[in-house]
């Protein structure tokens, strides 16, 4: 009989109203009995486990990584785990876990965008089918995925995308790959798993911020972030990677003193590339990692997972090992020896 772990670390799946608002009150065993309603699983044995509960928007870093570890212990005596966790910041816990995930034991998390007394809520149905997809043959090697609203979602590339519909989640230009539903479970594309990055037994991360642009952004933030000891920044950068003219000069100086800068977009679909002088053109020229389509978010916890391996002031290395784990991942192309040269904004 195939086993599972459930992992209840909260969120509006185990909610009910409260005078206070919406509060967790609701534990793995109990959303469980909820998930059997809709789908019952013969030949599947699940154990329920509460980790944490509380809302997702007050987990910190240091909460993940213990999740990780029981995410850990539970992939070796299980053949699939799944975690029930709030929407707000799935896509960032899920992302950091795959980061120290290495075994073929699929990892599902999901969650629900309606309270568990809602009259009709998803949770059930949403961890019926993670349930059902850790327990197919399809899920084994695909790392870490989302289940949400019948679909399963690769973790690279994931983003919250809407913030009261109940198909909540999205992997615009990747996914999904896998859906959950009356037909059965079927694997629609192969998922490529994210490689880990951090070490086990790391227990907090190095401080790193995003900086925001938007019309007329000076160097303020940049200067803020410095004053607060950053060893990193991610810039959620205009269209395909740009930042106004103040900006640029902020990042390039950053990256003059050894402090790294990643280049993520405001969109939320779309690579980015150095394509325009004074903005992305120059970023890249001066050594800036472009990290395709990933969110500003999940490119912060890459940036962070990397510079905790890697010593203060080593911009070549943490570079490199940003570019490896982006090209492993396809999130962004190798060298390809068929695109036209760009001429280089330096010269
Ligand atoms: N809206 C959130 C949720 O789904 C609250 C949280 O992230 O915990 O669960």
């Amino acid at each position: 009989m195939a086993h599972l772990v459930l992992l209840g670390t909260g969120g509006t799946i185990a909610t009910r109203a409260t005078g206070e608002g919406r509060a967790v009150q609701v534990g793995a065993a109990e959303l469980l009995r909820a998930a059997d309603a809709v789908w019952p699983r013969p030949g599947v044995r699940v154990e329920p486990h509460d980790v944490a509960g509380r809302a997702s928007f007050a987990a910190r870093p240091t909460d993940v990584l213990d999740l990780a570890g029981r995410i850990a212990s539970a992939v070796a005596v299980a053949e699939g785990v799944v975690v029930a966790h709030g929407t707000d910041t799935l896509e960032e816990s899920a992302f950091l876990v795959s980061l120290t995930h290495s075994s073929p034991v699929p990892v599902v998390f999901t969650g629900a965008q309606r309270p568990f007394d809602d009259p009709a809520p998803d949770g059930p149905r949403n961890l019926a089918a993670a349930l059902r997809w850790a327990a197919s043959p399809q899920s084994r090697g695909t790392g870490v995925t989302l289940a949400f609203a019948d679909q399963i979602l690769p973790v690279v590339g994931a983003r919250k995308t809407h913030t009261l519909a109940l198909r909540a989640f999205a992997a615009p230009g990747r996914g999904p790959v896998g859906q959950v539903d009356e037909a059965g479970v079927r694997a629609l594309a192969t998922v490529r798993p994210a490689p880990p990055l951090l070490a086990p037994g790391v227990r907090d991360l190095p401080r790193v911020e995003i900086v925001g642009q938007y019309l007329g952004a000076d160097a303020a933030a940049f200067t803020d972030a410095r004053s607060r000891g950053v060893r990193g920044v991610v810039v959620a950068a205009f269209g395909s990677g740009n930042t106004t003219p103040e900006a640029t000069r902020a990042c390039l100086r950053l990256l003059s003193d050894g402090v790294p800068v990643v280049v993520t977009s405001r969109v939320g679909e779309g690579p980015v590339v150095g394509l325009y002088a004074g903005g992305g053109a120059d970023l890249a020229a001066a050594g800036a990692v472009f990290a395709g389509d990933l969110s500003p978010w999940q490119a912060r916890l890459l940036l962070a997972c990397v510079l905790a391996g890697t010593t203060p002031g080593d911009l070549d290395a943490v570079r490199d090992r940003c570019l490896d784990w982006l090209r492993e991942t396809g999130t962004v192309s190798s060298p390809d020896p068929t695109s036209p040269p760009r001429k280089d904004p330096t010269r």
